[in-house]
């Protein structure tokens, strides 16, 4: 055998993976990695099959089929009131995954840190690591998840590159405020410091609340890389689709990395939400569609022995188990799924110290009778 220095000591395989698998084993209700159940459009099918036959089935250009980055263009000035030039600050990516990862390693150097908030999106710490940044993480208390901005303040030093923000959050379900904003401008002016915003849940807001992209305010704006993903907003995450918006002078430098990671995206289904994204009503009712799930999941769970967190944006569902059981999360999500059928996902691995508050978490982008076993099952705990 030839020994490999491993680049991520560290890092397993991703918690997603693992419960995903074994819900399948198991034959648990999958509420462990956030992915819906039920299809996404038939007319979105139709399109893809229609630019196949069409042709589009060569390489699209690097940065993106040119219609579709229009439409995205479109779609980012209704939503938020801000242009971005199709032609140098919009890049189709492979899912928001890659959309993070590029906008890492085009911009950290060794050494360079930067400021996590966690419990956070695995992917943040170990694409810093191959870069060979530093992470310097906050950990944010339950069951509110606030940013302690006077803490950040304090973290902020001359090495300082980047922060990382994910409103709505994965895995709390937590969003950013106006107030927020405020202390984060605030923090940023005059600092060489860039913002990678995951904004993957941007239409998963709810109780008439407003996502606050960061697309909305220059002084953000100008310092930010937004990763936004398709398979959120069409419920077709196996596609992996996604984009990422930059300023120019930032966009250049994600380009030179994004084009030998992947190249380019996809081409068919490119065509296809480019067609589809003309009618802004396919993600108009997406908070609506979603809050009705959320409201619908923490009702049932109400007759249970959880405590829900709150939850204002997102797919996914906190819950305490505090009154239940000491066990550590991931044991106890492992033997939820075992012996009662229920998969779900152990908050402490979104934690580089493996924090445990005792937390769950569950995605309700599922049908009806999906939850309604769920829950049926989950009561019984
Ligand atoms: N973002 C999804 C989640 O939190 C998973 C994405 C993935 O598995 N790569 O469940």
């Amino acid at each position: 055998m030839i020994p490999v220095t491993s680049k991520l000591p560290q890092t397993g395989t991703t918690i997603f993976t693992v419960m995903s698998a074994l819900a399948a084993e198991t034959g648990a209700i999958n509420l462990s990695q956030g992915f819906p159940d039920y299809d996404c459009p038939p007319e979105l099918v139709d399109l893809v099959t229609r630019a196949m036959k069409d042709g589009f089935n060569q390489y699209a250009p690097m940065a993106g089929l040119m219609i579709l980055r229009e439409q995205i263009s479109i779609k980012t000035e209704k939503l938020y009131g801000a242009t971005y030039n199709p032609d140098t600050e919009i890049t189709v990516t492979a899912g928001g995954t890659q959309a993070i990862f590029t906008a890492i390693s085009a911009v950290i150097h060794p050494n360079d840190e930067v400021i996590i908030f966690e419990p956070a999106y695995d992917s943040y710490a170990s694409a810093i690591k191959l870069m060979g940044g530093i992470v310097k993480s906050l950990e944010l208390e339950p069951p509110d998840y606030r940013i302690p901005w006077d803490m950040v303040k304090r973290l902020i030093t001359s090495k300082t590159r980047m922060i990382i923000l994910n409103s709505p959050q994965n895995p709390t379900g937590s969003i950013l405020s106006k107030t927020d904003i405020d202390e984060l401008i605030a923090i940023v002016k005059g600092q060489d410091i860039f913002i990678l915003s995951d904004e993957v849940y941007e239409h998963l807001v709810y109780d008439g609340q407003e996502h606050q992209s960061m697309a909305r305010y220059p002084e953000l704006r100008k310092r930010s890389f937004i990763a936004v993903s398709f398979g959120k907003l069409f419920h077709s995450t196996g596609w992996k689709i996604g984009y990422c918006l930059a300023p120019a002078n930032l966009m250049q430098e994600f380009r030179k990395v994004h084009q030998f990671l992947v190249f380019s995206v996809n081409t068919p289904m490119q065509a296809a939400i480019a067609e589809y994204l003309k009618d802004e009503n396919v993600y108009a009712g997406l908070p609506a569609f979603f809050q009705q799930k959320r409201d619908y999941f923490r009702n049932g769970l109400k007759n249970s022995r959880f405590k829900l967190l709150p939850c204002q944006g997102s797919y996914f569902q906190c819950v305490s188990y505090q009154d239940i059981t000491d066990e550590k999360d991931a044991d106890l999500a492992i033997r939820i799924t075992r012996e009662f059928g229920v998969a779900s996902i152990p908050v402490s691995a979104f934690y580089s110290k493996a924090t445990d508050h005792h937390i769950l978490r569950f995605c309700f982008a599922k049908r009806q009778e999906t939850l309604d076993k769920a829950v049926e099952r989950l009561i019984k705990i």
